[in-house]
């Protein structure tokens, strides 16, 4: 503990020395003295002075002048005076004291026990003071700190964003174009070993791409980036795809796959179908991999009803290896598999079961497993959605239902992307539909030809060298002829984050179309356009 300066003032030296002799019985103290108020004064300035016991008559300056100087002063008003007086102990006497600054009063003769258990309290309050101001210090410094770290957390966060935005285009590119020749290679004629390496070179590529959205979408959804989309759809229909595609990829072990769905399970609800999808596929993958033989089970049970609002509870039971109880507690934590040898028997990333935890939290639902190792495990999704009435349901789904894919006879298209193997996607897409087909590699020479050309329709990638695509869209959006400067534009991104999308669109782009895309994708944003 710190020691605590006391100044001492009285004119009469024998008041000072009695004073000093009784207030050194004090701890934590350090006494300071003086008989004349302009030294007194001049201590103040200079020292530490936490506490000031002034005599009230005083030739020159008395103690309620003093202790208004003190208390005057910026530098010295934070010092306790306290008033030393013989003189009387009448009401107007005190207050004038209080009302100079003093906080307290001692009378002469001193009662030794009162002036130190009064002093003593000062001192204590002092160094409660103290310690207040050590914590507030110390509150400031770690609200610094934490403001500092918050800025830095926001600048890691900008630059994982760049890293991915970067990453899904280098990476996306090239699948988006194994993928178009292995569809290309499909349609052609093959032989049996042929169409056997084409079967193993899609599936490479899907667990290629089925990682790279793994890792995508666990990154847009720690840094809130994810938002779920809105539609009305049939949710039978849903599971009935799902029942179709199982009933293939079981063919290959000897397992049962059932479906059992609740009777009052709603028929079309409002919620995002990819992602649901995405968290049933996720299970149903899983218990697919780790089951050998046995059975597959995806229910649907309706937990409670409120009005239009349905909360279910969709669960995979499954005959596989199950999963120790030690291991279950943190399962749906990223990166995270039973044991170490699953990786080496099984492979996979741990990066699933995070995926749909965190889905499944969007969707103000709640996941939870059973598991029993050696006998199987049941993973289950519990969320509430909104059930659509079928008349309204209907009108909703027909209007995003595919048509036919139709021709474009000379429908004038300019393609502007630097990657070769999408250019020869493209350029076979399009022509498959009958289009008229140019192709540039940049930004720069695809404004040359659109100078030279009108076109209907411009597929734009954003990424190029020389000139960008985002630059191009924006000289087309500006040209002086009204007509070529609202050509309809496309831009092909291989980005998925949303902001670069909103960039094209900033610049003008009607439509983006991303890598990888489905013929569907291109030919439904066409025909919108044209
Ligand atoms: P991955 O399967 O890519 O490793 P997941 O997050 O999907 O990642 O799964 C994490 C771990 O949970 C798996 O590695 C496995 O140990 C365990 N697991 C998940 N589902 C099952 C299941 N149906 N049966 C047994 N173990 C499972």
């Amino acid at each position: 503990m710190r020691k605590v300066n006391i100044l001492i003032l009285d004119d009469r030296i024998e008041n000072v020395i009695s004073l000093s002799a009784l207030l050194s019985n004090l701890e934590h103290v350090n006494l300071l003295q003086t008989t004349n108020p302009h030294e007194a004064l001049r201590i103040c300035w200079k020292e530490d002075i936490s506490i000031a016991l002034v005599d009230v008559q005083m030739p020159d300056i008395n103690g309620f002048e003093f202790v208004s100087l003190l208390k005057n002063n910026p530098k010295t008003n934070h010092i306790v005076s306290i008033m030393v007086t013989a003189i009387s102990k009448e009401d107007h006497y005190l207050i004038k004291g209080l009302k100079s600054g003093a906080v307290d009063y001692l009378y002469k003769p001193l009662n030794p026990e009162i002036t130190l258990a009064k002093v003593g309290s000062y001192i204590r309050q002092i160094h409660i003071q103290d310690e207040i101001i050590q914590k507030n210090n110390e509150l400031k410094q770690s609200r610094e700190a934490l403001i500092k770290a918050k800025e830095e957390a926001e600048e890691a966060r900008k630059s994982k964003e760049i890293f991915l935005a970067n990453m899904s285009h280098e990476i996306r590119t090239p699948i988006n174009g194994i993928m178009g020749i292995i569809s290309m290679f499909k349609a052609s004629e093959l032989s049996r070993e042929q169409e056997d390496w084409v079967r193993r070179l899609e599936n490479a590529s899907h667990s290629l791409l089925h990682i790279l959205n793994d890792i995508l979408d666990i990154s847009k959804i720690d840094s809130n980036a994810m938002t779920l989309e809105e539609e009305v759809f049939q949710l039978s229909k849903l599971i009935e795809d799902i029942e179709k595609t199982m009933s293939i990829r079981v063919k290959n072990k000897p397992i049962n796959f059932q479906v059992e769905l609740d009777e009052n399970t709603p028929s079309y609800i409002k919620a995002d179908p990819l992602r649901l999808q995405q968290i049933i596929n996720n299970y149903i993958s899983n218990s697919l991999k780790f089951t050998e033989k046995g059975f597959i089970k995806l229910c649907t049970k309706v937990i409670e009803k409120k009005d239009n609002f349905y909360t279910i509870e969709f669960s995979i039971k499954d005959s596989g290896i199950g999963i120790a109880e030690e291991s279950l507690e943190n399962i749906f934590e990223a990166f995270q598999q039973a044991d170490n040898s699953i990786t080496k028997k099984y492979g996979g990333t741990g990066l699933g079961l995070a995926i749909v935890n965190r889905l499944a939290k969007l969707m103000d639902g709640q996941v939870d497993v059973k598991s029993k190792y050696g006998e199987g495990s049941e993973f289950s999704f519990t969320a509430t959605f909104e059930s659509i009435a079928p008349v309204d349901a209907q009108i909703a789904v027909e209007k995003g239902e595919e048509k036919e894919l139709e021709s474009f006879p000379n429908v004038k298209i300019l393609i502007a992307e630097d990657n070769e193997l999408n250019v020869f996607i493209l350029v076979h897409m399009l022509k498959s539909w009958q289009c008229d087909v140019d192709t540039e590699k940049n930004g720069y020479d695809a404004l040359q030809a659109f100078e030279k050309k009108n076109y209907d329709i411009i597929l734009m990638d954003t990424h190029m060298p020389i000139m960008s695509g985002i630059e191009a869209i924006k000289k087309i959006r500006t040209h002086k002829d009204p007509k070529k400067r609202s050509t309809p534009i496309i831009t092909v991104s291989a980005s998925v984050l949303e902001h670069e999308q909103e960039a094209a669109k900033q610049a003008g782009a009607d439509d983006v179309l991303s890598k990888p895309f489905h013929a569907n994708d291109l030919h439904g944003k066409i025909q919108r356009l044209l």
